[in-house]
C-alpha cells in the first residue's frame, strides 16, 4: 500500500511574556498531503476554541430587503438558461431553483438555492434541504453533459456566509462545469492516476483503510461515506468525505447524499459548538468517463473572522506561498468532532 504520511517537526525557542519571560520551545510541523504532496502548515496553539463572532451586523447589511435571491426578487433579477440549453428557464426541484451564475467562473456555472427562506442558521439545515439541493445540483450536472460533450470536469461549492467569500447571506451552492479542471482539481485527479498505476489500486480505498487502522483521524462512517480529519489540512478544520465507489458526482444515488447530508449536519454541530460560524465546502468529481482510479469526495474548511479586528484568516500563506495553515492538529480535530458522530 503506498500511502505515506510524511511530517517533520521544527522547533523554535522564546522568551515567553506569559511565563515570565521564561525561555519556551514551540513547534511548527509542515505535513504533505499524502496524495497532492503539497505541503502544509500545522501548529499546535493551546486554544481550544476560538470566541463568538456576532453575526448581527452582517445578517442585517445582507437582509432579505437587498437579497436577489428571495422570492420577491429571484425571477425578477436573476439570469436564464438560454431555451436551447435549459428550455426552462430556470430549474426547479420544489423549494430549489438554479439559474446562471452572472460571474462567469467556467463554461456552466449554476446556482442553485437551498430554500425561500432567507438566512439558515448552521444547525438550523434539515437532512431534507441539504439532499434536495445536492440532489438538484447533481440532476443539472446531467442535463450539462447531456448538451454539451466538451464537458470533461465537475464540481459542487459552497461557501456559507460572507466570511467565507460568499457575498449573499441565502443559502446557494455554486457548480463548476467546463473543459478544465481548478488547480486542486486537476492535482486530485492526476494523483488518484499516478496511484493507480504504481501500485494498482483505487488511492481513495487505501486511504480509507489507512485511516482506518491507525484510528487518529478515522471520524465516522455513515451509509456510503466515509468522514476523516485530512491528515495535511487545507484550512482550519479541514473534514474530509469520501463516497465510496463512487467515481464521478452523476453516479450519485439520493440515498447516498442522504449519508452526506448525515454528515454535514453532525458537521455543522461541531463547528458550531467550537463557534466557527462559516465554511468553505467543494464536493469533486473525476474526470467526465475517465474516473476509474477516482471516488467522488469532499473537503471543507472552516472559515471566520479572527479577533478582535475582525482579520480574515487567509493570508500571505495560503494567497502567496501556496500553503495553508491549521492552528490545531487533524488528531484533535478528530478527538473533538467524533463526539458529534
Ligand atoms: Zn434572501
Amino acid at each position: 500500500m503506498g500511502i505515506t504520511f510524511k511530517r517533520r517537526v521544527q522547533k523554535t525557542r522564546l522568551l515567553n511574556p506569559a511565563d515570565n519571560f521564561k525561555e519556551t520551545m514551540l513547534t511548527v510541523e509542515t505535513r504533505w498531503d499524502p496524495l497532492t504532496k503539497r505541503t502544509v502548515r500545522v501548529l499546535d496553539l493551546s486554544i481550544k476554541k476560538f470566541p463568538p463572532w456576532d453575526l448581527k451586523d452582517m445578517l442585517e447589511k445582507g437582509g432579505s430587503g437587498v437579497c436577489p435571491f428571495c422570492p420577491q426578487a429571484l425571477e425578477k433579477v436573476t439570469p436564464q438558461f438560454p431555451p436551447d440549453f435549459i428550455p426552462e428557464g430556470r430549474l426547479r426541484f420544489g423549494e430549489v431553483c438554479i439559474f446562471p451564475n452572472r460571474t462567469p467562473f467556467d463554461r456552466h456555472c449554476g446556482v442553485v438555492v437551498f430554500t425561500r427562506q432567507h438566512y439558515v442558521p448552521m444547525t438550523d439545515f434539515s437532512e431534507e434541504l441539504l439532499v434536495n439541493a445536492f440532489s438538484a445540483a447533481c440532476t443539472f450536472l446531467r442535463r450539462v453533459v447531456e448538451k454539451d460533450p466538451g464537458v470533461r470536469f465537475y464540481s459542487i461549492n459552497w461557501n456559507y456566509l460572507p466570511m467565507s467569500g460568499g457575498s449573499i447571506i441565502h443559502p446557494h451552492l455554486q457548480i463548476l462545469a467546463g473543459e478544465f479542471p481548478t488547480h486542486y482539481q486537476g492535482k486530485v485527479i492526476q494523483g488518484s492516476r499516478r496511484y493507480q498505476k504504481r501500485w494498482g489500486k483505487i488511492y481513495w480505498n487505501d486511504l480509507i483503510e489507512t485511516e482506518r487502522k491507525l484510528g487518529e483521524r478515522f471520524i465516522a462512517v455513515i451509509g456510503q461515506t466515509v468522514w476523516l480529519a485530512s491528515f495535511a489540512p487545507l484550512g482550519i478544520r479541514d473534514i474530509s468525505c469520501v463516497i465510496k465507489g463512487r467515481t464521478s458526482l452523476l453516479e450519485v444515488t439520493d440515498r447516498e447524499l442522504r449519508d452526506f447530508a448525515q454528515g454535514l449536519l453532525k458537521v455543522f454541530s461541531y463547528f458550531q459548538e467550537f463557534n466557527h460560524n462559516s465554511f468553505n465546502l467543494g464536493l469533486f468529481s473525476g474526470e467526465h468517463k475517465k474516473g476509474d482510479s477516482f471516488w467522488v469526495n469532499a473537503r471543507m474548511v472552516t472559515r471566520r473572522l479572527l479577533p478582535p479586528v475582525g482579520a480574515s484568516d487567509v493570508s500571505y500563506f495560503e494567497k502567496l506561498h501556496g500553503e495553508s495553515v491549521d492552528y490545531k492538529k487533524p488528531e484533535k480535530t478528530c478527538e473533538e468532532i467524533r463526539e458529534f458522530f
